[in-house]
């Protein structure tokens, strides 16, 4: 993530920049120490500068104002130092980085070795500083000044004047450094007070302000560490949530505004913030803001995945509800067309079930031309026995032939009743030759069958005619001619057989 980078660079950038301001005091404070030391009107001139930017946060025109107090300071220091024995230049104070507080030391040992001119006891101290750990030096130091000053007391009221110019300098910088008000404060009011101990308590005061000044930066450096991290972890959400984001893209865009804002929100603070527990306060907010935001797209993401997914489960019931329901409907139909196909009276095949059976047949025919035949039989004078044993009578005499019909046929022949009482019955793969004896058969059975009714006999008979398919024929005409035939045989006398060719 792109944004993330410029975080980073811009907290290391405030790090940076920190830590060269830290640098900066530190220098100033080394150089007033020698400075308050040789009082002359450029110097004053440019310690007033300094005061003003410094209080201003001036930082650039605060360092321009440092090279000139340096080449003040080397002034005066070459000449108060011209008849002494040659030292080596305070290169350290000299030096572009900032001090330790060993050359800080030695700073202040430059600044109080000339009013105290057997201050040999400074010197041997100046010497053993490389040999100190540096967080012990300003301790020693302190103590080597005061054991020197209960020596030689200092009267003149010189080094009151560069403890004052210390203590305002570290107040201008420092703002809310109580103790420095006390101590100005005691020496402002009496100028004999025992400076040395005020000094002593200076030096204290300085040291706690660098370890002041440290631990700020850790903890900025913390923060950055701390910043990084969290925006790490966001990125990485963000990156495993970018498979999602086509399905959501409205709340997509409203989690960008956060992250946008969130962001903008760290910039602000890092711009105006200059107390570190409020950067922190703000930036852990902004963060926040972006977390929530985030949390609140995945959650909304999940409850879309949810709500989907329960969608789903629901259509997938309803297609399994659909599907279950159209299995019964094909199995009603199923039973409704094997309805339709069947006579209810008989059971033998319906008209319905002949239509659509002679259409093949006729079809089957005109691609393979093996003959078939037909047959059309009707009961004779059927009304009469209706009306002369009753329509039970009838409707028995119906099953009956239908019965007899069926078991003189073979299983590859179609029986059908086609009317109330005609029937039909269809032979493939039989000619005229083959079909004539069955029928034959089919009209002698029925005639013989000894049908009673109620103890009385029912003579039964059939006409019938028959006809095969020729190339011409439709489903019309065959049936046509095998019925011409089954009228010639009612006309011929009745029970008989009429085969047209
Ligand atoms: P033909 O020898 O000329 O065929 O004389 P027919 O009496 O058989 O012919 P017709 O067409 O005059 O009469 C047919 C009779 O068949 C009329 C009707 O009462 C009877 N019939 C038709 N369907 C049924 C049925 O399902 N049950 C009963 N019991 N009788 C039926
Ligand atoms: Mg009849
Ligand atoms: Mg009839």
């Amino acid at each position: 993530m792109a944004d993330t980078e410029d975080w980073k660079q811009r907290y290391r950038k405030e790090a940076r920049e920190w830590e060269a301001t830290d640098g900066l005091l530190r220098r100033v404070l080394g150089r007033l120490a020698i400075a308050a030391e040789g009082s002359s009107g450029e110097l004053d001139a440019v310690l007033a500068r300094m005061q003003r930017h410094a209080r201003d946060h001036e930082d650039r025109a605060l360092e321009a104002d440092l090279k000139d107090l340096t080449t003040q300071v080397r002034r005066l220091d070459s000449s108060n130092r011209a008849a002494a024995a040659p030292e080596p230049a305070p290169a350290a104070v000299v030096a572009e980085t900032g001090p330790s507080e060993k050359e800080y030391s030695e700073a202040l040992i430059d600044a109080l070795d000339v009013s105290a001119e057997s201050g040999v006891a400074l010197r041997e101290f100046r010497r053993r500083l490389s040999s100190l750990e540096p967080e012990q030096c300003l301790a020693e130091l302190a103590v080597q000044i005061s054991s020197l000053l209960r020596q030689e007391p200092q009267t003149d009221g010189g080094v009151q004047e560069v403890l004052l110019t210390i203590i305002d300098e570290v107040s201008v910088a420092q703002p809310g450094v109580g103790a420095m008000d006390t101590l100005r404060e005691t020496l402002q009011r009496d100028k004999d007070s025992d400076w040395h101990r005020v000094l002593e308590r200076v030096v204290g005061e300085i040291r706690s302000l660098i370890q002041r000044i440290s631990s700020e930066k850790q903890a900025l450096e913390q923060l950055v560490q701390d910043v990084s991290a969290e925006l790490g972890e966001i990125s990485e959400v963000l990156v495993e949530e970018r498979g999602n984001l086509d399905s959501g893209r409205d709340q997509a865009l409203a989690l960008h505004d956060i992250m946008h804002e969130g962001v903008q929100r760290i910039q602000q603070h890092i711009d105006t913030e200059s107390d570190i527990e409020k950067l922190k306060a703000g930036v852990s907010h902004s963060l926040e803001g972006i977390r929530s935001g985030i949390s609140d797209f995945v959650a909304r993401d999940e409850a879309r995945f949810a709500e989907a997914q329960a969608r789903n489960e629901e259509l997938q019931e309803r297609i399994g509800r659909m599907e279950s329901e159209a299995g019964e409907l094909r199995k009603k139909l199923a039973r409704n067309r094997d309805k339709l196909m069947h006579d209810t009276l008989t059971g033998v095949r319906s008209r319905l079930a002949y239509d659509e059976t002679l259409a093949q047949e006729m079809s089957r025919y005109r691609r393979y031309h093996e003959a078939f035949s037909l047959a059309v039989l009707d009961i004779d004078h059927f009304k009469r026995v209706n009306d002369d044993y009753g329509h039970t009578a009838g409707d028995k005499a119906l099953k009956l032939v239908a019965e007899l019909m069926q078991g003189r046929i073979r299983e590859s022949d179609f029986l059908f009743r086609t009317g109330g009482e005609e029937f039909v019955v269809l032979l493939p793969k039989t000619g005229i030759s083959g079909a004539r004896p069955l029928v034959e058969d089919i009209r002698e059975a029925v005639g013989e069958s000894g049908f009673h009714y109620e103890s009385q006999p029912v003579p039964i008979t059939l006409s019938a005619g028959l006809t095969q398919v020729r190339d011409d024929d439709t489903a019309e005409t065959l049936f046509n001619r095998a019925d011409d035939a089954m009228y010639r045989a009612k006309k011929g006398g009745r029970d008989r057989l009429v085969v047209l060719e």
